[in-house]
This record gives structure tokens, sequence and C-alpha cells, in this order.
């Protein structure tokens, strides 16, 4: 399998669309109008894999494992066509092929072990996953996500995204997604979160102020039982999302580890 160096999904044209059309019997026949949010494709066909070749972040690297699942999960051969877009290379997607492509993507980029060895090393900071994000080529998102879900330590993370045209006074972020490691789970167990954040809460002002990276939030949450637990949070926003680490503001974890990042 490889991956097309000649078809760059950034300036796909039309012909090409026309020619997988014809040739996949009009599967994609809806396609055209929703084609500059393709981020992906995989063609069993040619043996292809398709990805934006401009893009120059992190992400590109994630999709094209992603293509890679649906070409080597071998119970995915009867998918002949697979064509990607924000949704089905989420984490969320409940769609059964498209969870696997993503699941299997994850754990190659990150090669579990690997990664949880490095994990171990790093101090308790939303930097220690960017710096995941860099040393295992993925984005920030993804890196976040599995730096909390395999920590040991108590933790969370909140993932917001803008609210297009809010109303006055109403809230401005939404919640996208939620993680919790299991020690935070086991000791203290979910929180009540709201749908969406307005002015109230720190993390969302630091979302209105647009600022880029924090580590001094401070924050009080109740979990569904009831219990306040107090949090510190750190806060990073990569211009798409905003990412709001948090953990109990008395979670320590012993590291010499001091992380430098470049160009945030
Ligand atoms: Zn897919």
């Amino acid at each position: 399998m490889k991956i097309d160096q000649g078809n760059d999904l950034s300036k796909i044209e039309e012909s090409f669309i026309d020619n997988l059309k014809y040739r996949t019997k009009g599967q994609i026949q809806n396609l055209l109008s929703g084609l500059s949010k393709i981020k992906g494709i995989f063609f069993r066909e040619d043996n292809l894999i398709y990805v934006d070749l401009k893009d120059k972040t992190n992400r590109k690297n994630f999709v094209a494992l992603h293509e890679l699942g649906h070409g080597i999960l071998p119970w995915q051969n009867e998918l002949s066509l697979a064509l990607d877009n924000k949704s089905s290379l989420s984490m969320d997607v409940e769609e059964q092929f498209e969870l696997e492509a993503n699941l299997f993507a994850s754990a190659t980029l990150f090669q579990h072990e690997r990664f949880n060895r490095e994990l171990e090393k790093l101090p308790l900071s939303i930097k220690s996953g960017m710096a995941l994000a860099k040393k295992f080529g993925s984005s920030n998102h993804a890196a976040l996500r599995n730096y909390v879900l395999k920590s040991r330590n108590r933790c969370g993370m909140i993932v917001l995204d803008k609210i297009p045209e809010p109303k006055w006074n109403k809230p401005f972020c939404s919640l996208r997604n939620l993680f919790y490691s299991n020690s935070f789970l086991q000791d203290i167990g979910e929180l009540s979160i709201p749908e969406a954040f307005g002015y109230k809460w720190g993390f969302a002002q630091d979302f209105k102020h647009k600022r880029r990276l924090h580590e001094a939030g401070e924050i009080e949450f109740t979990n569904i039982v009831g219990d306040t637990i107090n949090c510190k949070y750190h806060y990073f926003f990569n211009y798409y999302n905003a990412f709001v680490f948090f953990f109990p503001a008395d979670e320590k974890k012993k590291s010499k580890t001091k992380i430098i990042l470049k160009n945030v």
C-alpha cells in the first residue's frame, strides 16, 4: 500500500473524482459538494491512500494510518472505498469500521508501551502531552487524549469548540470531548459538566481572551454525586480547539524532566 503523491487532496481535480465515481459505481455520488472536507481516502482496487499533503500538521500521519487500517484490517475487506472527514476521523465515531481504523491509527502511532514509558518520565502537565505529540508525530489532540487515558495520575481533559455566533450573555464555547484517567474515575468519578460554557468558567474566559498556553488555572468542579473537587488546570489553544487539562489540586507527580516547547 502506498500514499499517492500525485493525487494531493488539497488540489484534487474533478476528473480524478469522476474516475473514482465511475469505478466505484456511484458510491461517492454525493461527495462533490463536501469534497473540501474530505481528509483522506482509501481505494482498495488500486491499493492507494490519498491524504491532504498540504496539511503541514501531524494530523496527516494519523489520517494516513487510519486509511491504512481500512486497507489491512482483514475483516474490512468488504470495504472498497473509504472517504474520511473530521467526524469519521474522530475517536467518538460510532461506526464500527471507522472506530477500528482510528484505534489502529492510534495504537500504531503511539506504539503503546513506548508511549507509556515516555509518559512516565514526564511531569504532570499539558506540556507533557504536547511534547509527546512532537515525539510521536501525532496531533496535539490525539496525544493529549492518549496522555490522559494512559496516565496513572488522577487527571482529565476538556476539549472546547467555538460556538458560532453566540448570543449576548450566553455560552460561547461548547464541550467537544471529555476524558478522564482511570484513577480519576475510580477516586472521584465523573464530573458534572455542562454542554456549553460562559464567563463563569475560568477556562471559558481564557478562550474568550484567546489565551494560548498557561499552567496557572484553578477551578472548582462538582462530581455527579455532588462533591466539590478543587482542581488545577492547564490551558492550550491551537486555533481550532482549546484543551483544558485538569487534576486535583493535591495531585503530585515526581519528575526531573523539564519541558521546553519551541514554536508554540
Ligand atoms: Zn475511515
